[in-house]
Parts: structure tokens; sequence; C-alpha cells
């Protein structure tokens, strides 16, 4: 019997040369769950995005009633689907701000209080009577972006997000990585500042203590939208470290950077974060990669989460086929 658990099957959505056309016809509904707002749309199995919705998280609201905010967009994008598209919808997929616990089961976002260990999974199971599937927002991100974005046709890289916070996905011989709980990728806690400042996971000096958004903010008292070029220069320069340890890890050459503080400092952060990597990445395998901007934009996030729900319904697929041969 072949372990079809640890192969990459052809029609995962990691390397798109790879995909196979799907049953025309159907369509996952992605949900992006941020601290700020939660967005639903349509992305065909094709990884094609053609509808979409967004509201913003009200903090004054209890669970349900901020559930029901998010399920509201789902029922308008579920009927959009059947009756302006005319497309049958087969799955959720989510790609949710952190912590979580596997599959969704449960999600704490850091920025949502109301949400602590919600059980959203149950949720959308109940209002949707779909299968869901789900993973952190910054390994949905790295499977868009291996699927149809930056990273297309690569079997291994790194993508990160460097945002209010800082997250990661590693895809490594066309596997995302989970890890024993599913938290595999938080290159936002590889020191990049010995006895730096203290990080809120406990630690010194974690890159999300240095060149998060919200480090910059306190260690500047200004907005990472109005940064100084020193502040731009050092973000990259700190992302570029971390970004080195990891493909001198895990035999890289490519990190694809996403989040609104690395998009909104731009080439001085990019240049400064490739000539750290260069600087630091050195062995004969890692020598020359490079770090790249994420190519899908905002629809990146939405076509993750349904990448999140391709990727679920293919291992469905397997694994009833693998009951079935045994
Ligand atoms: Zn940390």
């Amino acid at each position: 019997m072949t372990d079809s658990s640890t192969t990459h099957e052809a029609d995962e959505p990691v390397v798109a040369a790879r995909v196979v056309p799907a049953t025309v016809g159907d369509v996952v509904v992605a949900i992006d769950i941020g601290g700020t707002k939660m967005a639903v749309g349509l992305v065909t199995l094709q990884g094609e995005l053609i509808d979409r919705d967004k509201v913003d998280v009200d903090h004054r609201l209890p669970a349900d009633a901020l559930f029901g905010t998010l399920n509201d967009l789902i029922s308008s994008q579920l009927a959009r689907a059947r009756d302006h598209h005319h497309l049958r919808p087969v799955a959720v997929g989510v790609g949710s701000a952190g912590p979580i616990t596997p599959h969704v089961e449960t999600i704490s976002p850091l920025n949502i209080h109301a949400w602590k260990l919600y059980p959203l999974r149950e949720k959308l199971t109940v209002a949707t009577s779909l299968p869901v599937f789900g993973d952190l927002d910054a390994k949905a991100l790295a499977l868009a972006e291996g699927w149809l974005g930056a990273a297309q046709g690569k079997e291994s890289f790194l993508a990160m997000v460097v945002s209010t916070g800082v997250g990661g996905g590693i895809v490594l011989n066309g596997q995302l990585l989970d890890g024993a709980s599913g938290n595999a990728g938080h290159v936002g806690h590889i020191i990049v500042e010995p006895n730096g400042r203290r990080c809120p996971c406990g630690s010194r000096g974690c890159l999300e203590a240095e060149a998060s958004g919200a480090a910059i903010e306190a260690i500047t008292g200004r907005p990472p939208t109005s940064p100084t070029y020193e502040i731009m220069q050092r973000t990259g320069r700190l992302v570029g470290r971390a970004a080195a340890s990891v493909c001198n890890v895990l035999d890289l050459d490519l990190v694809v950077v996403g989040g609104s503080v690395a998009l909104g400092f731009g080439a001085t952060f990019f240049n400064s974060a490739q000539e750290t990597l260069d600087e630091h990445a050195k062995l004969s395998f890692a020598r020359g990669a490079r770090i790249t901007s994420v190519r899908l934009g905002d629809r990146g996030p939405l076509i993750g989460a349904g990448a999140v729900a391709v990727r679920g319904i293919h291992r469905a697929r397997r694994a009833r086929a693998a009951r079935a041969s045994a």
C-alpha cells in the first residue's frame, strides 16, 4: 500500500502546473479572519476568486453575535454562488489569525477578544452543512503563493507575512509543513536580536518583537504607515536575518514576503532584506537565495483560504480511497 498521506499528489494546490481541471461548476467558500476585518469569497477549484465581500470586526459584540456578522456574509456568498454564478458550493476553507487548534476546531485570534477557543469549525458546519477545512492565515497564504503566485512551480519555499504581527508558512518538497500541532512556520519567533525586546511569547529579541508593525510603533513611537528610511532598512535587515536562518536550515532558495508592513516599506525594505540574506546565506546550497514580494496582492488571503479547502477535499478523497482499498 502506498503511503498517500505523505505523498504530494498531483492536484494539491501547491504547484499550479500539476493542478488538473476540476469538475466544472464547483466552488469553495473562502473565509479570511483577521484582527480587524473578516472577508468571505468564492474561489473556483482552479484558484480563481470570483466574488467577495468583507465586514469590519465589531469588537463590542459578544462571540456568537460576532459570528452572526460573519455568517451574514457567508449566506450572501452562498446565495450568489448558486443564483448569480450558477456554481455549486462544495466546501468551506478558512485562513485565520492564530492561535488556532488544528482544522480551526477552535480559534483564538489575539486581536479578537470575544473569540477565545471559539468553536469555529462546528459553527461553520452547522451554518453551511458543508465540509469545513481551516488553517493559520500565513500557512494559507503560502499555499496561495505556491499555487498561483510568486512561488508558482516551486517545490520548496518560505512565505512570510510582516504585518501587525509576523507569521509564516513553509512548503518543503511540495508539502505545506504542519508540525505536531499545526503551528509549523512561526518564523516571527526566530531570535534576531539577542537580548532584544521582550516578545509576547515570553522570549526576547524575536523577529515579531523587533520588526512587526506593533513593535515598530512601540519602539519608534511612529505608526508603520509613516516610517523613516532607517526603520524601513532595519526592518528589512531583521527579516533578511531570519530568512537566512530558515534558508540555511531547510535548503531553500526562495522567500516570498507579504503583509502591510513589508509591502508598505517597498523597495527599501526588500533591498535591505536581500542584502542581509546575501550576507548570511553562505552555504553552497543557500547562496543566491532570493527574497521577493507576494504576487497575489489582496486576493492572496482568500485564494489561500480556498487552497486550504481544495487541499482538504483532496486529502479526504485520498483517505476514503485508502480506506476502500484497505
Ligand atoms: Zn516571540
